[in-house]
């Protein structure tokens, strides 16, 4: 029988992994984290592209658990830039001294259940391997830098970088000519920033994208110390939220369509004034009602028609497909950025790109040629990190073939076949469509609350069911399919990566999530199987 050396081993130390240790610690029970990176903090350590920020207000996106650490820290503007966050994160290693169980460089390679004895045996690409009771993957929904595979990619003669892997010592554009393809959530944020500073800049664009003005700044003060005086009912509000975030957002409780055009169009304005993800929210059923989603798309693209000079750039920059379904991006100056001289925007949606070559790319045979290229083409979300790991359960299987259809789970947390292993926002789990840190937190407590309860009562291993993990699987797709989410080829339904099953991954809905969660925990893991030792 093989002895355990430990009783939790968690992969990753982005917000996760770090509430991970201090939740696990608190049960009284012994952790170890691996991560693969040189230091903490995850999506903001490896994320440093320029204007790389947040797009969920600084005073939300934070970790609640600990009053003093909430009342303590103080955001400088209304959205945190990549560096503030990565500070805030250090911060909080420090106040719970959580470095002492990370082991930083170490990326696990594998993970295999051994059935004798309930445990996981990890293993890094160090050579060393861990037995751990349980193993907690907090590796992260945009964590694996999605590279399209173009052919000729590695004659490129200049640099290249993706923006999920950026350079720590930042990347001087002055004087060179920029290839950036990508207009997501991650491009709309640089490209106006590498636009000022390189001598020109490319843009290749395959889907257009829906971007609402972010009117960042600097932080509000006397808003602050509103929220501060009330921390806990905020956060408590917000936690009834879809979202999990933007409770003080006022919410129209009508359809745009029976508006009258005049109030419409006011309400549509005056938030875009406003900025922010409040946008979507003067009506209630942009996402569930096609009609009244068009009169908000055609909104933003009146505004691109406004805002670009170039008829013919406006017209390649306005989107078409349903507003929302894709991410909603926050920009400051995007669109904008298209009337300078020095910024080209070349569409690839019916010309694919080519290949690379030694000097650029080739599109619809056309060559473009630039010194410098930028991929922001996003990430293998939710999947692909998890499967990166050769993960081993029951019987020797493989995580990549219970999955190969599409991935599988209960609730988001828990795989059948693989016991005692346990997802932090998991494929099945409202993730990445919330305020992510409130369902980390979420995440956390329940798994750690699980672990403590297994230890206290002396059960060996916990494993969800074949049929508890197909009916959550329709539960989620039942949901998503209510609304206009499956419509767009998203991240959230794998489209981004060739090959990638189409299966909508993430659950609409935190507070029926989180409430369903409670339950399950308090009906003793219904769903679950627990096995004594
Ligand atoms: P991550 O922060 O991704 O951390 C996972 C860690 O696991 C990484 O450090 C990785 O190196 C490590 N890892 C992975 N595999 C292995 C392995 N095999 N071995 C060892 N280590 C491994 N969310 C929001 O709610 N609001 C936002 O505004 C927002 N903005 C974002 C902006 C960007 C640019 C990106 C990419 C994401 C954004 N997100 C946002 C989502 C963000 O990922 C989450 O908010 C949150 O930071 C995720 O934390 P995590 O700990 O779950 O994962
Ligand atoms: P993304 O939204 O997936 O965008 C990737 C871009 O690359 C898309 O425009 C995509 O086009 C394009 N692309 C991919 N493969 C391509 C190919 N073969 N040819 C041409 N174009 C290709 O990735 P991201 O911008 O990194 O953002 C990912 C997520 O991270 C966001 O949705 C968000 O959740 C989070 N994020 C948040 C912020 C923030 O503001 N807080 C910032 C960055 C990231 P298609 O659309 O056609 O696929």
């Amino acid at each position: 029988m093989k002895r355990p050396d430990i009783d939790v081993v968690v992969v990753g130390a982005g917000f996760a992994g770090l509430y991970m240790i201090h939740r696990t610690r608190a049960e009284g029970l012994s952790v170890r984290v691996f991560e693969a990176g040189d230091d903490l903090g995850g999506t903001w350590y490896w994320n440093r592209y320029p204007g790389a920020r947040c797009d969920v207000e600084s005073v939300e996106y934070s970790y609640s658990f600990d009053d003093a650490l909430q009342q303590e820290w103080n955001w400088t503007e209304r959205y945190a830039s990549q560096p503030e966050i990565l500070d805030y994160a250090r911060h909080v290693a420090d106040r719970f001294d959580l470095r002492r169980d990370i082991t930083f460089s170490t990326r696990v390679v594998s993970a295999h259940f051994d059935e004798e004895s309930s445990t996981w045996g990890v293993t890094t690409d160090g050579g060393e391997t861990v037995v751990s009771r349980f193993l907690v993957m907090a590796t992260g929904c945009l964590s694996s830098a999605n590279i399209p595979a173009f052919p000729g990619a590695e004659t490129f003669a200049g640099p290249t970088y993706h923006t999920g892997k950026w350079p720590h010592e930042g990347v001087d554009f002055t004087g060179k000519r920029v290839g950036l393809i990508g207009t997501g959530s991650s491009a709309i944020q640089s490209i106006p920033i590498v636009a000022e500073q390189a001598e020109h800049l490319t843009v290749f664009q395959r889907t257009a994208t829906y971007s609402v003005p972010a009117r960042n700044g600097t932080i509000d003060t006397s808003y602050v110390e509103d929220v501060k005086a009330h921390y806990a009912d905020f956060r408590a509000a917000n936690r009834l939220e879809q979202g999990g975030f933007g409770s003080r957002i006022e919410r129209g409780e009508t359809s745009a369509l029976t508006a009258p055009e005049e109030e419409r169009r006011a309400e549509f304005e005056r938030r875009w004034e406003a900025g922010g993800f409040a946008f979507m929210a003067s009506f209630n059923d942009f996402l569930l009602d096609k009609g009244s989603n068009d009169l908000l798309a055609e909104f933003v693209r009146d505004k691109i028609r406004t805002i670009v000079k170039d008829p013919a750039t406006a017209e390649l920059l306005m989107p078409t497909q349903v507003i929302g379904c894709k991410r909603l991006c926050l920009d400051t100056g995007y669109y904008d950025t298209f009337n300078r001289e020095n910024v080209t925007l070349v569409d690839v949606s019916t010309t694919p790109i080519d290949r690379i070559t030694e000097t650029g790319l080739v599109t619809g045979g056309v060559a473009h040629e630039f010194d410098v290229l930028v991929y922001a083409t996003g990430f293998d979300a939710m999947t692909g990190s998890i499967l990166k790991v050769d993960i081993r359960g029951r019987g020797g299987q493989r995580l990549a073939d219970a999955w190969e259809a599409g991935p599988v789970t209960y609730l988001g947390l828990s795989t059948a076949g693989f016991p005692n292993m346990f997802m932090v926002s998991g494929p099945g789990s409202p993730s990445v469509l919330t305020n992510m840190i409130v369902s980390i937190e979420q995440h956390v407590e329940w798994i750690t609350s699980c672990i403590g309860h297994l230890s206290r009562t002396g059960f060996a291993s916990i494993e969800t069911t074949d049929d508890h993990q197909r009916e959550w699987v329709a539960h989620v797709n039942m949901i998503a399919d209510f609304t206009l989410f499956p419509r767009c080829n998203s991240w959230y339904l794998g489209a981004n990566v060739e090959g990638k099953p189409r299966v909508f991954m993430p659950l609409l809905g935190f507070p029926a999530y989180a409430e369903r969660c409670q339950q399950v925990a308090e009906t003793d893991y219904e769903g679950f199987v627990l096995t004594p030792a």
